[in-house]
């Protein structure tokens, strides 16, 4: 790899993680507005001190996102990082203060530092060191730093629309990246979308004697047989259309499952469990954990459920459904497959209510942009990275990357021992100015 780069960031060691630590100093604590706004002026200035462009685009009761553009040629990347942190609490439990970092044993120790401040500042300490080195950015490279991830990206998706022009790249750094707890460095290449609903089914103005159970319809009844029949015992979800709309993974996105490790037997140890669903084997387990849609069931409530018993006739039940979602199912798609599904088989009175949704986004493996980090993460590394096609989980990606047409991966400056959201987050220095020598790594061989 290249000497000069890391003789660069090697030197500039200490700045780098004393300019780190002073953005961790401010407690950009998720409804703590005057350290938000703090954090966002903070940064404004630290990204014109880099040379970029700089401009704060305020939001609807949130605050702003801290937009920096940077660099010349015919690429451009876009990063998404954010800067606003969960609390610290409960602060007993941190060796050192939250928002007093300090170093011990290679690990700089401080609420933000890996979620998400590492990441941004590793960027803006990247671009510093390129031009250090080299001069100008060989691709123009967009900061996009929100204040609101902790709290849902509740204005990521307006942003994104009406800044879509602005926002245009050859491809997206997502957040949240690093080594996983083999110290294998791992990516995503996308999320699951999620619909959230209630169901809600109702009955008698008031609860009643359960000697009425004859004579009056039952909402907990009800409620369970509409959704017995949204999955079957053999787990497919069985929503009239839902299946037929599923694309299913394609060759290079099912070619990663060989590479991603997944100990089935430790996950089941983990759990108590004798088996997974449908006593499928791990590579099947892994399979549906990346890729297949999901109906589940988050919580149910009804009538009397305290201690001993109490014979009542409950006047109103309710269940919490996370549906999962796949490319080509949206979350307004399964939300009326849902309706019309329950309409058809005459439980038009069950309400259903929609909480929260999020949509699929995921990269295509090939893209170059894709290959091109996966190869520097490899060089620069020493191993080849492990590239998850998709996470289980979901995330705000969409509307920063398959919205605009974009690929994104996630990379960062984490390891499996971040303690994220909790007492005495940190990350590893050492990983730290890796993350930065990729980055270098990364601008030159897409930018030329
Ligand atoms: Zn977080």
């Amino acid at each position: 790899m290249n000497d000069k780069v890391r003789s660069h960031i090697l030197a500039n060691q200490r700045a780098f993680i004393e300019d780190l630590s002073t953005a961790c100093r401010i407690p950009s604590v998720f409804g703590n507005d005057a350290a938000l706004h703090e954090m966002a002026d903070w940064l404004t200035a630290r990204l014109r001190q880099a040379g970029c462009q700089v401009e704060q685009w305020p939001l609807a009761g949130g605050p702003p996102v801290v937009w920096g553009e940077i660099g010349a040629g015919e690429r451009s990347l876009l990063s998404y990082s954010h800067y606003d942190v969960q609390p610290a609490d409960p602060l007993n439990l941190w060796d050192s203060p939250a928002f007093e970092p300090v170093v011990r044993e290679g690990k700089l120790f401080a609420r933000g530092v890996s979620d998400d401040k590492g990441d941004v500042m590793s960027r803006i300490h990247a671009v510093e060191t390129y031009q250090a080195i080299y001069g100008e950015l060989p691709l123009r490279f967009k900061f996009f730093v929100e204040g609101e991830e902790e709290i849902g990206s509740p204005n990521l998706a307006p942003a994104a629309a009406t800044h879509a022009a602005q926002l245009q790249a050859d491809g997206c750094l997502w957040e949240s990246g690093g080594f996983d707890n083999e110290e294998r460095y791992t990516i995503y290449l996308g999320v699951k979308g999620m619909l959230y609903v209630e169901l809600r089914a109702g009955g008698a103005v008031c609860d009643l004697h359960s000697a009425y159970a004859p004579v009056v319809t039952n909402p907990a009844w009800r409620l369970v047989q509409a959704l017995n029949t949204l999955r079957s015992a053999d787990g497919v979800i069985t929503i009239d259309g839902f299946v037929e709309h599923v694309r299913p993974p394609t060759p290079a996105e099912e070619s990663y499952l060989d590479h991603i490790p997944f100990e089935g037997a430790a996950r089941k140890a983990q759990w108590g469990l004798q088996q997974f669903e449908g006593g499928v084997d791990d590579r099947e387990a892994l399979k549906r954990f990346l890729f297949a849609p999901t109906c589940n069931i988050c919580g149910i409530y009804s009538g009397f459920i305290d201690a001993g018993q109490k014979t009542v006739l409950p006047n109103a039940a309710m269940a919490k459904l996370d549906l999962r979602l796949v490319p080509n199912l949206t979350p307004e798609l399964v939300l009326d497959l849902l309706r019309r599904h329950l309409d058809r088989r005459g439980f038009d009175e069950i309400e259903v209510v929609r909480l929260g949704s999020l949509s699929t986004s995921r990269a295509n493996p090939q893209a170059e942009f894709v290959q091109t980090v996966t190869s520097a993460l490899a060089d620069v590394y020493g191993h080849q990275p492990v590239v998850y096609p998709s996470h289980g989980g979901s995330g705000p990606m969409y509307p920063l990357a398959e919205g605009l047409g974009m690929d994104a991966v996630t990379v960062g400056v984490g390891y499996a021992g971040v303690n994220m959201h909790a007492p005495n987050e940190n990350i590893r220095v050492d990983d730290y100015l890796k993350h930065v020598e990729f980055l270098v790594e990364l601008f030159r061989r897409f930018g030329s």
